[in-house]
């Protein structure tokens, strides 16, 4: 399963995307996470990406893909892999595209949540995470920076939609309700993993 989890700040990217990653056996890869481990670790990819975030900008685009690319790279991508958080410009997009078919892969799916845009803003202000057993709000969850990365995802990341559209790619589902269903609009959404990982002789099903 290879799949692209696309939605705007405060969708509940990262919360379904562990799920479904859970229940289908392949890694979640969050860049948003890369990075903040990076700021958290001082690291010097780190220190590049922190003003960017910092600012609710994205961080530029020869920078991240290098750092996917290198992830996607390890052993446990390999079986597939769940994106949250990558790609999100269309230059971006492009990259993965000719890195997938590199290795002679493509995307299976490329899911959206959609959720409207007072129900983000509602969301992000009132989102804490826990560190160190302490409930702390995000650095970039403050209502400026929410509304600057709510701006810069229409801008640059609200086109894949269509890119993916146009490539038979696209699922839009609604990110509202329980956490449990909308796994449930996933998983149905992304249809039942496919034989080849079913299947032990891996010979492709008759039907
Ligand atoms: P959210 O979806 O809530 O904005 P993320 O955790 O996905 O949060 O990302 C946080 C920040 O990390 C972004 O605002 C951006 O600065 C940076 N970032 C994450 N993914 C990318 C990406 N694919 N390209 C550029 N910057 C990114």
């Amino acid at each position: 399963m290879r799949v692209v989890l696309l939605g705007p700040p405060g969708a509940g990217k990262g919360t379904q995307a562990q799920i479904i990653a859970g229940r289908r056996g392949v890694p979640a890869i969050s860049t948003g996470d890369i990075f903040r481990a990076n700021v958290s670790g001082q690291t010097e990819l780190g220190l590049l990406a922190k003003g960017f975030m910092d600012a609710g900008e994205l961080v530029p685009d020869e920078i991240t893909v290098s750092m996917v690319r290198d992830r996607l790279a390890e052993p446990d991508a390999k079986v597939g892999f769940l994106l949250d958080g990558f790609p999100r410009t269309i230059p971006q997009a492009e990259r993965l595209r000719s890195s997938l078919q590199e290795l002679g892969h493509g995307l299976d799916r490329v899911l959206e949540l959609v959720v409207d845009e007072d129900e983000l803003v509602r969301r992000l202000s009132s989102r804490r995470m826990l560190v160190d057993g302490q409930w702390v709000q995000r650095d970039d969850d403050d209502p400026e920076t929410v509304r600057r990365r709510l701006h810069v995802y229409q801008e640059q990341t609200a086109p894949l939609s269509g890119f993916y559209e146009t490539a038979g790619l696209l699922a839009r589902i609604a990110a509202v309700g329980s956490v449990e269903e909308v796994t449930a609009r996933a998983l149905a959404a992304l249809g039942q993993p496919g034989p080849e990982r079913s299947d032990p002789t891996g010979q492709p099903s008759a039907g």
